[in-house]
């Protein structure tokens, strides 16, 4: 029972996009807030592939959530992966703490809960090994090696077939992230990388974009898909549209087009940016209220962003499916503006629970999705006005340097785009880890996530 003189304790679980927002939401209210991430740092997940490729560096997308909450008085940051929630004692578990403690509780009176999400492999899990996702900050450090590395070895390579498979890169997936991915293996190898190698000509690199659909960015309107496609095409990637991945490993990838028809492609370097679910904390939630999470492992949540029968637990963002009072879903996408608007939504909840009041449901305001092909292309569908080309490509550049947490980071970004667009340079291309042991190290840092546990 928790004493009426004390203030009201929110944990927040996640400092990611929804997580922070509802914290800094909460900066004037009179709660004590505990933030806990098994991350010490925010990161800004829109410009990873720009980590993956050697255009940014991580600091330049990542901040410590400490730097980012350090005025905000009535907040404390813990690092740790919550494990476990027990609703009925009002508590969340933690492990690994940073000085080795396990199973340690916190309790709460009102708890927000935004872990995200993580790729699929669609029932192969071990295809994680060797088709990495960029996700996390390691996880495009490992595809940043892969990449380099990949072009370091068809320079000795004799070889003829082998050196032609260190230089095929394939990216799975033609939504935005996979998009973005092939764009700028293309440009790397076509602009950046040509004067630095001798014995192999770069922009001979093959960049195949496999997606299972009839076309890229299914989200976006057709016309924008097609657009965004010749644009990718004339950069150099070739697209396999209505294409399915079978089977892959270290060496290759296996294909079936939808006539049966089957291929192999070798290659070293498989990148993954397919199907999406939600992380780990939606299952742990479920299974605390005892409901089943749907089929990408989202927990449902009402139309207020709460559990059924648990007024004070509010979860949001990825991982989450938003239901209606006839018990509906109502479909979001997966983007940081559904995650942002519903952290600042969830700190308005509690401020008005504090003073009596109820909310009105949550409805999400759509500002438009963007996607970028490449250097000055992308592609824009703004509440039904749809844009492509230069003037989309400095609307995405407007958005992301706005939402970038940190006044430094925004004058690094910004200085760096400028020098890396006039010099079409790459500043970041850099091998770290050992390249020799570059696939089994990619295992270990690409796989920080625990498997969904239900
Ligand atoms: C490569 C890539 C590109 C993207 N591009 C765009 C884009 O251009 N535009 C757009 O709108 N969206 C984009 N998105 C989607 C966007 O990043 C997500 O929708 C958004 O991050 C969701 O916010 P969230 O708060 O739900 O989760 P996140 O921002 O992922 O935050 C989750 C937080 O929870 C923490 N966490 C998870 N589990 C635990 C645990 N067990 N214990 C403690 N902490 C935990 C994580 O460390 C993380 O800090 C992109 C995503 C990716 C991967």
């Amino acid at each position: 029972m928790s004493n009426p003189e004390a203030p009201h304790r929110v944990v927040v679980v996640g400092g990611g996009f929804g997580g922070l927002q509802a914290v800094r939401g909460l900066r004037r209210a009179p709660v004590e807030v505990t933030l806990i991430d098994r991350r010490n740092f925010h990161l800004f997940q829109p410009l990873l592939y720009q980590v993956a490729t050697g255009a940014l560096s991580p600091d330049e997308i990542a901040t410590p959530l400490r730097a980012i909450l350090k005025r905000q008085r009535n907040v404390r940051v813990v690092m740790g992966d919550v494990r476990r929630f027990d609703l009925d004692r009002r508590s969340v578990v933690i492990d690994e703490l940073p000085n080795g403690d396990q199973g340690v509780a916190i309790e709460y009176d009102t708890l927000i809960v935004a872990g995200g999400s993580r790729y699929s492999y669609f029932g192969h899990d071990e295809w994680q090994r060797f088709a990495l996702e960029i996700k996390s900050l390691e996880s495009a450090l490992a595809v940043r090696r892969r990449i380099f590395t990949a072009f370091e070895a068809a320079e000795i390579e004799q070889d003829p077939v082998r050196r032609e498979a260190w230089l095929t890169f394939v990216v799975v997936g033609g939504g935005p992230t996979g998009v973005e991915i092939a764009g700028q293996i293309a440009e790397l190898a076509r602009d950046t990388l040509p004067r630095d190698f001798h014995a192999i000509d770069s922009r001979h690199a093959r960049i195949l974009l496999i997606e299972a659909s009839g076309r890229i960015l299914p989200a976006f309107p057709a016309r924008l898909s097609a657009r965004a496609a010749r644009a990718l095409e004339r950069l150099g990637v070739t697209l396999a549209l209505d294409t399915e991945v079978v089977d892959l490993d270290q060496r290759s990838v296996c294909t079936r087009d939808p006539d049966g028809t089957t291929g192999h492609v070798p290659t070293q370097t498989i990148v993954w940016a397919a199907g999406v679910v939600a992380c780990e904390l939606a299952g742990a939630l479920a299974a605390a209220t005892g409901t089943e999470p749907d089929r990408t492992g989202r927990v449902a949540v009402r139309e207020d962003l709460t559990i059924q029968g648990h007024p004070e637990v509010i979860a949001l963002g990825d991982m989450v499916s938003v239901h209606d009072t006839t018990g509906k879903d109502v479909p979001l996408p997966g983007l940081a503006s559904v995650a942002m608007q519903q952290g600042r939504y969830a700190a308005r909840a509690v401020r008005a629970r504090l003073r009596g009041e109820r909310s009105p449901p949550f409805r999400y305001v759509d500002k438009g999705n963007l996607a970028t092909v490449g250097r000055a292309r992308a592609v824009a569908d703004i509440k039904g006005i749809q844009i492509s080309g230069t003037l989309a490509w400095m609307t995405w550049l407007t958005v992301h340097i706005f939402y970038l947490i940190g006044f430094q980071n925004r004058l690094l970004v910004i200085t760096r785009w400028a020098f890396s667009f006039v010099t079409r340079g790459r500043g970041a291309r850099l091998i770290t880890g050992s390249a020799h042991a570059a696939a089994e190290a990619d295992v270990v840092s690409a796989a920080p996530e625990r498997k969904n546990t239900g």
